[in-house]
């Protein structure tokens, strides 16, 4: 029992809340329990936006697709040990799509802990993060805890953004303080992700590799999405002249239907162009690392924007690295080229629009079909529909074959409006894509998920009814992984490892909690369901029923699957 004043005073509860929102954060992604259940009241007493999941993985996931879209840190809270755990996925998820997030985690008693007494929920939570993002702190002081939330948002932001462990031992709630004192000790973090310009030897040596290239190519990465540079970056695309090609969530950073984009030509112009510059984009395994036959045989000139110089020759040798944020790199690049630049010639951007138009021609009528059971093409064209005419919404998407034929159909029109499972192609990030997409954008969502990927998340539409987000998902239901059809080698009445129970209704589940469910099995019925939940803005799930038979093993990415010589022979 303290004897003074309880309104002299202030505890590490308030201290953290004030913290954060002197630092703006305006939103915790959270999953209540022991210690932090009082921290999420009083937060959302305090103003703060506190929405609570099923699961930390989902409030997670939530809290890193809050930091691409805001450029701010999502925050996510959980418990000690298990929750922790779930939540450090989502962390390490943030912290490889170099994204900001910060993962509050309460834990157990340190005296009990350090001496592996055998506390409630015992983990050296601080050691166990601690490789899976950027940074790693623990807060034991109230006193401390203004630097201490300071030194997160600033580790993740900064340089190339990432996720970062706040380490919140029960103890420390509970601290008090005087309260005059306690607000004194509050940090405001001051310009958390400085500009960095590139030098201007480094501007030059790009301006000469571009110069020299007869059959260039920009590809777009997510970083470049991130960066909020949409502006610039459109500026220099379309001085350059260059064909691009966006990675999936740099989709819409110029819309998908601009006549320099070469995504529906992906293959000849990664296989044939001689310069190849990098804008906020990795070589690593989604770019097949930059070589193999789909790169060609011909030597390549790199050229690359990125703001973590470690990054740089990281697969390939970079010929002119510009390291700096997309904004700055972006004006200082057409400071340097001027108004006269030379575009690349016709042979080689008229060759490209040529195959654009072709392939894009080719694939039209299967987006029209009727065909009964409905395959992915038909559900998807019902679908490209409605966001080219709902351009604002906010595509999620996530599966194996939903993912691939969602990302080569739906054009993306606006910047930042594609969520998907990222670096890691992670299955289970679409509900809290979908929670973060609505909260943070206030837009209409559209989730497009196989079967599979949304059972991995799927509890959390009772997060979507409850919150009464305007979430439409859709689900891609073939009744399995990859394929509803496979059969069961060894002969028992097990189905194969990647069936499911055939014919489910995943729309009577969102039945269950109050929101929108409808079965449909033909486009006209799909496209009523979408023009329904968008108008409505109601929670809203669709099972489409597809053809069991329709996907491949793995989508796009079956060669990555190990190979048997005992099975082939
Ligand atoms: P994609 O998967 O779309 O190719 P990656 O996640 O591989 O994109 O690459 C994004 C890159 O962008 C990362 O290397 C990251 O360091 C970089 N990056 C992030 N933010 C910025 C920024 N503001 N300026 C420059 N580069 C950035
Ligand atoms: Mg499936």
């Amino acid at each position: 029992a303290v004897d003074v004043d309880p309104l002299t005073l202030t505890d590490g509860f308030h201290l953290l809340i004030d913290a954060l929102k002197l630092n703006g954060i305006e939103t915790i992604y959270n999953v209540p329990g022991i210690p932090i259940t009082d921290l999420g009241r009083y937060a959302q007493g305090e103003g703060i936006r506190v929405l609570s999941f099923r699961h930390e993985q989902s409030a997670g996931y939530a809290a890193a697709a809050a930091g691409f879209l805001t450029k701010k840190p999502g925050v996510c809270m959980t418990v000690s040990a298990p929750g922790f755990l779930n939540g450090l996925t989502a962390l390490a998820h943030a912290t490889t799509n170099c994204w900001p997030m910060i993962l509050i985690s309460g834990s157990s008693e340190r005296e009990i802990v350090d001496l592996q007494q055998g506390d409630y929920e015992e983990m050296d939570q601080l050691a166990v993060a601690r490789p899976h993002c950027k940074a790693a702190y623990r807060i034991l002081h109230a006193e401390d805890i203004g630097i201490g939330v300071a030194r997160a948002i600033r580790a993740a932001i900064t340089g190339r953004p990432g996720g970062v462990y706040l380490d919140i031992p029960g103890a420390l709630l509970g601290q008090v303080m005087d309260a005059v004192e306690g607000e004194k000790s509050l940090v405001k973090v001051v310009d958390p992700a400085p500009a960095h310009f590139p030098g201007p030897d480094a501007v030059s040596r790009a301006v000469e590799v571009l110069k020299s290239a007869k059959k260039p190519l920009i590809i777009l990465g997510k970083g470049a999405a991130y960066a909020q540079a949409d502006e610039k970056v459109r500026e220099l695309v379309e001085r350059l002249g260059y064909p691009y090609l966006p990675m999936s969530m740099a989709k819409g950073l110029l819309p998908d239907n601009h006549p320099q984009c070469a995504s529906a030509a992906r293959s000849l112009v990664l296989k044939e162009s001689d310069c190849v510059f990098l804008i906020g984009a990795r070589l690593n395994w989604l770019l097949s690392h930059g070589k193999g036959k789909g790169w060609g045989s011909d030597p390549k000139k790199f050229v690359q924007i990125e703001i973590d110089p470690k990054e740089i020759d990281s697969n390939q040798p970079i010929a002119a690295p510009l390291v700096g944020d997309i904004e700055s790199c972006c004006t200082a690049l057409l400071e340097a080229i001027g108004d006269d630049w030379q575009k690349p010639s016709e042979d080689w951007t008229g060759m490209i629009r040529g195959k654009v138009e072709a392939n894009i021609a080719k694939m039209a009528p299967r987006l029209q079909n009727n065909s009964n059971p409905m395959d992915y093409h038909a559900a998807l064209g019902v679908l490209k529909k409605a966001i080219a005419e709902n351009p604002d919404t906010v595509l999620v998407n996530e599966g194996a074959n939903a993912l691939d034929l969602t990302r080569s159909v739906v054009d993306v029109m606006k910047p930042r409006k594609r969520l998907d499972v990222g670096t890691w192609g992670i299955m289970g990030v679409g509900m809290g894509n979908a929670v973060a997409a609505a909260v943070e954008t206030g837009c209409q969502v559209l989730a497009v998920e196989g079967d599979s990927a949304f059972g991995f998340c799927g509890m959390e539409i009772e997060t979507i009814c409850r919150y009464k987000l305007p979430v439409c998902i859709v689900i891609m239901n073939n009744n399995g992984i990859y394929r509803g059809d496979d059969v069961n080698r060894s002969g028992t009445s097990d189905p194969a490892t990647t069936v499911f129970v055939p014919d489910a209704r995943y729309d009577q589940m969102m039945q269950a909690f109050g929101g929108v469910g409808v079965n449909v099995k033909t486009p006209d019925e799909l496209n009523t369901a979408v023009t329904e939940a968008f108008a409505s803005r109601k929670p809203t799930l669709i099972n489409a029923v597809i053809d069991p038979a329709a996907g491949k093993e793995s989508g796009n990415i079956g060669s990555l699957n190990p190979q048997s010589i005992v099975a082939q022979a």
